[in-house]
């Protein structure tokens, strides 16, 4: 099981999970050609594409010329009903990509399976979108292995009753924005300064760390094996700010989470995400379904 940042960041957010046999998108906001390009570095292949998970319909999360692909291709897309009217409104070639039976509709907090044992538990999140949605993923293989993957991009705020769903994950995608300073700084315009701050913007690096604070002090195996920071923002953070932030944190000995940095430029390696055990797959089921 491998899980790559394909491309991260206010210009394009597309992430791949893959079994080695069937591969899932996390957001498609990349043309179809940097998306083969980055599959091709990465090592994948648009053939095992089986589906796209939506988040939201920030022109950074979603590409039109990616659904005409997807369309071409049959690779459904899995989104909110909301993600459809405002991509119909944008792009109405999409009426024939829903009647061709391509899109499926997730609920909020209701799991939903795209394919044998790949379980995604949509989560609402505070962000200035239509809906916007974080994922938890289960995915349990009939030969046992398991594994659990977090995905929380684009959120303003959170609170201990997201974070309470995003615990015991082998690898968590969160959202490191902002320096603080750097942005309060910029020379942006204020108004966009206080959205991108505000709480249906986007998380500030010390946001972030305070969520893995909070995971840490329900115990230390409660935090993410892999931890992938995204989304951050080109002019107000950089990765060495992001990587700095969590020095502190990091410094614990107690804490082992590997730790990645993805960037716009650049596709990150993929991490391979080996097996946990069952019992614990399974107390997480009993506790949250
Ligand atoms: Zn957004
Ligand atoms: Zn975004």
């Amino acid at each position: 099981m491998r899980f790559t940042t394909l491309a991260s960041g206010s210009r394009g957010n597309c992430s791949i999970i893959d079994d080695g046999q069937s591969s899932f998108l996390i957001d498609g906001g990349i043309s179809p050609r940097t998306l083969e390009t980055h599959l091709k570095i990465s090592g994948f292949t648009p053939q095992r594409l089986r589906g796209l998970i939506l988040t939201h319909t920030h022109g950074d999360h979603w590409n039109q010329r990616l659904l005409a692909y997807c369309a071409e291709k049959k690779i459904p897309w899995y989104l909110h009903k909301t993600h459809a009217r405002t991509i119909y409104d944008q792009y109405p070639e999409f009426k024939a990509f829903y009647e061709s039976g391509l899109v499926h509709f997730y609920l909020p907090n209701t799991r939903f399976e795209t394919a044998a044992g790949w379980y995604w538990h949509p989560v609402n999140i505070s962000h200035d979108s239509s809906e916007t949605f974080g994922f938890r993923l289960d995915i349990k293989n009939e030969q046992g292995p398991c594994v659990s993957i977090g995905y929380l991009a684009d959120l303003g705020i959170w609170d201990k009753a997201l974070a309470d769903q995003f615990t015991d994950l082998d690898l968590l995608a969160l959202e490191f924005n902002h320096d603080e300073k750097l942005q309060k700084n910029s020379k942006r315009p204020e108004f966009l300064i206080q959205r991108i701050m505000g709480d249906e913007g986007h998380l500030s690096n010390d946001q972030a760390v305070s969520f893995l604070d909070y995971l840490k002090s329900l115990g230390v195996h409660k935090l993410p094996k892999h931890l992938v920071q995204v989304h951050l923002s080109e002019q107000c953070n950089s990765p060495e700010h992001a990587q700095a932030s969590l020095k502190l944190f990091l410094k614990d000995s107690a804490i082992n989470m590997k730790l990645q940095t993805a960037q716009a430029k650049k596709t990150s390696s993929p991490i391979n995400l080996l097996e946990r055990n069952l019992f614990a797959f399974a107390e997480h089921l009993n506790e949250n379904y």
